[in-house]
């Protein structure tokens, strides 16, 4: 029976966790450093406001001992504003207007709130490779702009990078815990 901590200190983080509940993983809601001593062997990184979760992540003592089960090898999944806290770059303007702590994991840099305000949110359907096809719905999403050697692109919408992996990390643009289809979180814990 997989363990998945779920970031719970801001963010859908409690949709996740129903996601995963349903499909008989156990959940670990991390909210505190103390929380990170109970075992878990998957880590998901919610959607919400990524300088919030980072300021938040770097004051509760979390950030150092994140970063290192992630540079160990364990796999996570970052949603939306998960997806900037691994990113190693963030665009520059936003890193000046709102710098705070990340993760910077992952060899990808990162456009927040990229598509535009009309577009600030909407849904689509795209292959997202090794998974299928799944709905995708984007709210205030970023998108991936850059990524280095080791990282695999695994969906595109109009043009930009939306989900990529590198190794044990999965950085997706969209939120699969919004969206009734529960075939990302499937496929994560196969992972
Ligand atoms: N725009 C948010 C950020 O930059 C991310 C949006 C989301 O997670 N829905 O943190």
């Amino acid at each position: 029976r997989p363990r998945v901590g779920i970031l719970a200190v801001q963010g859908a983080f409690a949709e996740h966790r129903e996601r995963l509940q349903c499909l008989g993983a156990t959940c670990v809601e991390l909210r505190q450093a103390s929380d990170l001593d109970i075992p878990f062997d998957r880590l998901v990184l919610p959607g919400g406001e990524s300088t919030a979760q980072g300021k938040l992540l770097d004051r509760l003592g979390m950030l150092a001992a994140l970063q290192r089960r992630i540079e160990e090898g364990m796999p996570v999944l970052g949603t939306c504003a998960g997806m900037i806290l691994l990113a190693k770059a963030i665009d520059e303007q936003s890193e000046q207007d709102h710098p705070a702590p990340r993760l910077k994991t992952m060899d990808i840099a990162v456009t927040r709130n990229a598509f535009g305000r009309q577009l600030a949110s909407f849904r689509t359907e795209e292959d997202l490779h090794g998974c299928g096809r799944v709905p995708m719905t984007f709210i205030r999403a970023p998108y991936v702009h850059a990524c280095g050697p080791s990282v695999e692109v695994l969906a595109e919408v109009d043009g930009r990078i939306v989900a990529a992996r590198e190794k044990n990390q999965i950085a997706l643009a969209f939120h699969p815990e919004l969206d009734p289809n529960d075939s990302i979180h499937r496929w994560f814990l196969r992972l």
